[in-house]
């Protein structure tokens, strides 16, 4: 894990980051997924209308937050944006080449998902200029599909990711989910084995999140359902590091894997802390420094405001500021500047850090890169949750 160098320059980049997110919250199937809690709508082509015209207004309202900065990346996440149609994709495009500098390299993705995919379709997102494609794959196994009630087949998933590619999409990303209710070791290891034969450049590979409200968790507590245990997720994530670094994908965060070259761009900007405008309904927004922004999370409401659209500011204070930068830095393969950490936080913090710092280097969950940069090592990649609990400020 030594192939990665950090100095100055990179840091010098991300201060001139900006990213924009797009939350485009409509999805297809009356049924959602059962495990989902996102901000998201089955309503129909009225709504997406009315919506897309308010998200253009919303992109010049908030023109000025960009700072004269170009965007580095742009990111349509959802709720499903394949679900907008060309002509509405059209017009937030329009919207944002108006109101806003783009880098000539900028990484441009848009989430979809496998039965939205026809040639078509993808001739028309690159017509647009999308250069990236995050798929929401899961699984590849059929019957886990049915049973987290996802609207695609695997032979669709692969079909997708083939159409997509010989379009010319060669930076493209899938999502898998593991600890899936009755799903084993085997199926996971066969999972990540088609995955990794797909022409991806990309993986992101979650534990699967039990959240209250959702069909999952009532499913779980009537006894429907049952979830691998604590040690069978912890085993699959062992596997899943492994064979994702036998094929020559860099772990670049926890749960984020790339070839060389390939990391998200516009994930990296949540991790590394540099400014991004979210709009959309249920966005959020961070101006880089203490701001945080939150749009409501109402399709209504959102589609309704006449001037600005309805949101919350957060001022965030230092210890606040200070458990995210661990937080985020740590789990990323780059890991976190002992000079940042010194140049923006007080004594009050620097001195406790220092100490669990001094802790975790001796049991051998961190370790010192070119000597600014500290990471988690596998051994601390394993029990992250445990470790960056233990630098949080109280
Ligand atoms: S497709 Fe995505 S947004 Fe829609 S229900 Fe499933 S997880 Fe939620």
């Amino acid at each position: 894990m030594s192939d990665f160098t950090i100095d100055k320059k990179d840091i010098e980049a991300e201060e001139k980051q900006m990213a924009l997110y797009l939350h485009i919250p409509f999805c297809k199937k009356p049924q959602r997924c059962i495990y989902c809690d996102f901000f998201s709508t089955t309503q129909g082509s009225e709504w997406r209308r009315k919506y897309t015209e308010r998200l253009c207004q919303e992109i010049a309202e908030r023109r000025d937050e960009a700072l004269s900065r170009p965007l580095s990346s742009i990111y349509f996440g959802g709720g499903t944006p394949s679900q907008l149609s060309f002509n509405e994709l059209q017009q937030i495009w329009e919207a944002i080449r108006k109101y806003y500098k783009i880098q000539p390299d900028a990484e441009i993705t848009i989430e979809v998902n496998p039965d939205d995919i026809s040639r078509e379709y993808v001739q028309n997102l690159r017509l647009l200029g999308f250069n990236r494609v995050s798929m929401g794959v899961q699984t590849f196994n059929d019957r886990l599909l049915q049973v987290i009630q996802r609207r695609h087949s695997s032979n669709q998933a692969k079909e997708a990711i083939q159409i997509l590619h010989d379009a010319g999409f060669h930076n493209l990303s899938i999502d898998l989910i593991y600890g899936l209710p009755g799903q084993t070791i085997e199926n996971f290891e066969k999972d990540l084995d088609t995955a990794l034969q797909m022409p991806i450049t990309h993986l992101s590979a979650y534990t699967l999140m039990v959240e209250n409200g959702t069909k999952l968790h009532q499913m779980v507590e009537n006894g429907e359902l049952e979830l691998p245990s604590e040690e069978v997720c912890l085993n699959m994530f062992e596997i899943l590091c492994r064979k994702t670094r036998d094929n020559g994908f860099l772990q670049y965060e926890i749960s984020n894997f790339s070839r060389p070259g390939f990391e998200s761009r516009h994930n990296s900007s949540y991790w590394q802390g540099t400014p991004y405008i979210g709009v959309g309904a249920g966005a959020h927004s961070y101006d880089g420094k203490i701001i945080r922004r939150m749009n409501k999370a109402d399709l209504k409401a959102y589609i309704d405001a006449k001037d600005h659209v309805p949101h919350e500011n957060e001022e965030l204070k230092e210890k606040e500021l200070y458990n995210e930068f661990i937080f985020t830095r740590l789990r990323t393969r780059k890991g976190l500047s002992l000079e940042q950490l010194y140049r923006k936080f007080s004594a009050q913090y620097t001195e406790d850090f220092n100490h669990t710092l001094t802790k975790h280097l001796r049991e051998g969950n961190i370790c010192k890169d070119n000597g600014d940069f500290v990471r988690l090592t596998h051994q601390g990649i394993m029990i992250s949750n445990d470790v960056m609990s233990d630098f949080m400020a109280i």
